[in-house]
């Protein structure tokens, strides 16, 4: 069926390629526009991670537009949290105890060609790179766009546009200055921002550590991570705070301190790094920060992806989520009867509440990432919820799986049961009250029995 509708879409990202894909799908009259040149064709600038952790959510979207099996050839599985103590041994903590769920590292690049390529073989469609958004008019649904090399500017009319413009939206700045104070908008940066460095394949050509797994050296208050990637290479993110500490970005000027850093703080991942002074001067170092905002809509205008809620890397569901915004976006259509201006209002209001809920445990997770991960309390309750998920695959999801692995369920719904599970586990584990004489179906149903008060707020704690 021909939809008549004209959807702009502005900023060829991750989220902005799959939405094009999707509305083309549906029969939409889709025209994609991008400032950047073709990522297919040139390098990718750097400053933007250069692989990501995709999971269930991120999957589904790929799933709705047919590319689940062609995505997986870009796929390294990772099974768990590969946990490096400045001492001992590192220490695989997995990510579920069900067999088959697992995360994946994917190209950033390599995800966003596959996106295009697919969109191209649409003859109706039309990509636009190297042409910049410099105005939008909301109500009437047209855009200014600049060509790179040169000044002159034109326009493109649309029935609606769509804009996947990232964190830092033209759309969403033109959203607020039209609706003023009617428009809530807040960003908040961390004091920690982040630069990749790189372990490189060995002389042998292999790894030069465990592939299937997401390596952290937690550290308090800075923490290093490793993605694998498909040429054999790990890219590494450094987490630091721009000031305060012994060591932090401002003062890690010269050579010789950031070797005395590395090698007191991570000294077996700095013998994998050859190439790092060279790499820590060339490499950008970039901020870390969450964008929320509301409404979503106005006009005949939409914001979805970073454009409309930006969050932390720390739970790798920043394009998951971009990407489930495309689903979402699907069922507010069909549940509307492709009556658009009714899904734009239908999708932003529905999704909101998820955004905001991912965007706080992102926010969390970095707290945990970087020191509670290495606390015995943590391994603990990691091993009681592995060995529960194991025994009961069906019964018991813990907050990671619910997040990553159950795309069925809201991340609002996902986030506040996988909380409650959490604070009673550990406040268990504290006060000793899983006692040793208990079979684990008890302890199962001890936790699910209390969890289930926490979550509904009918108990106030005190175990
Ligand atoms: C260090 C780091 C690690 C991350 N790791 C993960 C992870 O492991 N898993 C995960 O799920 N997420 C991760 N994310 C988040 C993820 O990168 C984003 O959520 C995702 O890229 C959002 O996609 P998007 O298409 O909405 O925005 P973007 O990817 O930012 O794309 C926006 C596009 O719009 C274009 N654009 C911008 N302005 C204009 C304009 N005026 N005119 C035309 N085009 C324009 C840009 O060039 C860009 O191509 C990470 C982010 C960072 C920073």
């Amino acid at each position: 069926m021909t939809k008549k509708e004209h959807i702009l879409i502005i900023g060829a990202g991750l989220c902005g390629s799959l939405l094009a894909l999707q509305l083309t799908q549906l029969g939409y009259q889709v025209t994609l526009t991008e400032k950047r040149p073709d990522l297919r064709k040139a390098k990718l600038a750097a400053g933007r991670s250069i692989n990501l952790a995709l999971s269930n959510r991120g999957l589904k979207g790929l799933k709705l537009v047919g590319l689940e099996k062609e995505v997986e050839s870009l796929c390294i599985p990772m099974y768990g949290r590969m946990l490096h103590n400045v001492e001992g041994e590192p220490q695989l903590s997995k990510y579920s105890g069900r067999e088959g769920e697992y995360i994946n590292s994917i190209s950033r690049t390599g995800l966003n060609a596959l996106l295009l390529d697919k969109l191209e073989t649409y003859p109706g469609v039309e990509i636009q790179f190297e042409v910049t958004c410099t105005d939008v008019n909301l109500k009437q649904a047209n855009a200014s766009f600049k060509s790179a090399g040169s000044d002159s500017e034109y326009t493109l009319q649309a029935d609606y546009i769509i804009g996947t413009d990232g964190a830092g939206s033209i759309v969403r700045q033109q959203m607020e200055k039209e609706k003023g104070f009617l428009f809530s908008h807040s960003q908040d940066f961390l004091t920690h921002g982040y630069k990749e460095l790189t372990f490189p394949a060995t002389k042998t050509r292999d790894y030069a550590t465990e592939k299937g797994a997401l390596h952290i050296w937690p550290r308090g208050e800075n923490m290093l991570i490793a993605l694998p990637n498909m040429d054999k290479s790990f890219t590494v993110t450094l987490f630091l705070a721009y000031e305060g500490g012994t060591y932090n970005f401002n003062n890690l000027t010269s050579e010789a301190i950031v070797e005395e850093y590395f090698k007191e703080v991570y000294p077996d991942a700095y013998k994998l790094m050859p190439d790092l002074k060279t790499e820590f001067f060339e490499n950008p170092t970039a901020p870390l920060g969450t964008i929320r905002c509301s409404p979503w809509t106005y006009g005949k205008t939409l914001l979805m992806g970073d454009a409309s809620h930006a969050i932390v890397p720390f739970y790798g569901q920043g394009m998951n989520a971009s990407f489930e915004d495309v689903v979402e976006f699907d069922k507010a259509l069909k549940e509307t009867d492709f009556d658009v201006d009714a899904a734009l209002k239908r999708f932003s209001e529905h999704r909101k509440p998820d955004a905001d809920a991912i965007a706080d445990l992102a926010l969390d997770n970095f707290h945990e990432m970087k020191s509670h991960t290495a606390e015995e309390v943590f391994l603990a309750k990691r091993k009681l919820e592995l060995d529960f998920e194991k025994e009961f695959p069906k019964d018991y999801h813990s907050k990671y799986s619910l997040v990553t692995f159950r795309e069925d369920l809201p991340y609002s719904k996902a986030i506040s049961q996988g909380r409650a599970q959490d604070l009673v586990i550990q406040e268990m584990l504290r006060k000793n009250i899983l006692k040793p004489e208990m079979n684990l179906q008890e302890k199962l149903n001890l936790v699910r029995e209390v969890s289930k008060k926490a979550e509904e707020n009918e108990l106030i704690f005190d175990l």
